[in-house]
């Protein structure tokens, strides 16, 4: 009868010691185990202390002690040219859209004027602004509605506004706002990233940087309040090179990068 033999039990390895025979059975291994602790997350940024009601006051202060009457910078006639602007800009510059709309609203400043025109004609106008043939369809359209259902006014609820074909949330606050002096916010790629940057107004969407703007700033400041936010966006909070060293609320941003 064949004896049976009993193997000497292997000795347990370390830990280190699996590592290291994994790496040098897949050398890969290391390569990947480093990247993955690379890209590991980061221990989570320091929430910044929200904004006292007494600083957001300090801050549209001086906003209106800078720029009391602030003014918006699409070109319009009227409300409805005004609403026409509004959707011809988004995705789009204020500038780029009033080169176009300039010679446009000399021949067509009213619904039924812009009807007259036709598709065709106001393609023509707008075609050095992008997505313009969705554009010029959306401007004939919402002019038919103004006519059909609004007796060629432009309604002045949100609801109604937000009904037009081409225009949503922003476009109604805009108008709203300018044209008929409700306390609306705006949010656009401006307000969006000073809001946030600021820690004025936090928000994961443009909706809630909006809802907690109104929230935060002081009736007597929302008038003006989208505007002042746009200006300071555009002339002095930087997307890329915040210009810091100038910035008038400097002291009371909350930005953890600013330069000052
Ligand atoms: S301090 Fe800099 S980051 Fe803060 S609001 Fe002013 S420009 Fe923007």
């Amino acid at each position: 009868m064949a004896k049976s033999i009993r193997r000497p039990s292997r000795p347990a390895k370390s830990t280190a010691a699996k590592r290291t025979e994994n790496v040098a059975a897949n050398p890969r291994r290391k390569k990947v185990a480093k990247s993955a602790r690379a890209k590991a997350p980061k221990a989570a940024h320091k929430v910044p202390k929200p904004w006292t009601e007494a600083e957001v006051t300090e801050a549209f202060r001086r906003f209106r002690a800078a720029n009391p009457e602030p003014k918006g910078e699409l070109e319009h006639l009227n409300p409805y040219t005004l609403l026409v602007a509004v959707v011809l800009s988004a995705q789009a510059t204020d500038a780029g859209v009033n080169k176009a709309t300039r010679s446009l609203f000399a021949v067509a400043d009213t619904p039924s004027k812009m009807l007259a025109l036709g598709e065709d004609k106001v393609r023509d106008y707008i075609k050095t602004i992008g997505l313009y043939r969705n554009k010029a369809k959306n401007v004939i359209a919402l002019s038919e509605k103004l006519i059909a259902e609004f007796g060629g006014e432009v309604p002045r609820t949100r609801a109604e506004i937000e009904s037009l074909p081409g225009a949503g949330r922003k476009t109604a606050n805009v108008v709203l706002n300018m044209a008929f002096g409700e306390h609306t916010m705006a949010v656009d790629t401006h307000v969006f990233r000073v809001g946030n940057r600021t820690g004025m107004a936090p928000g994961k969407t443009p909706l809630e940087v909006e809802l907690n703007l109104e929230r935060v700033i002081p009736s007597e400041f929302m008038l003006h309040a989208h505007h002042w936010l746009i200006l300071h966006g555009r002339y002095t909070c930087l997307a890329r090179k915040p210009r810091c060293e100038v910035c008038i609320i400097n002291d009371l941003c909350r930005w953890p990068e600013k330069t000052v």
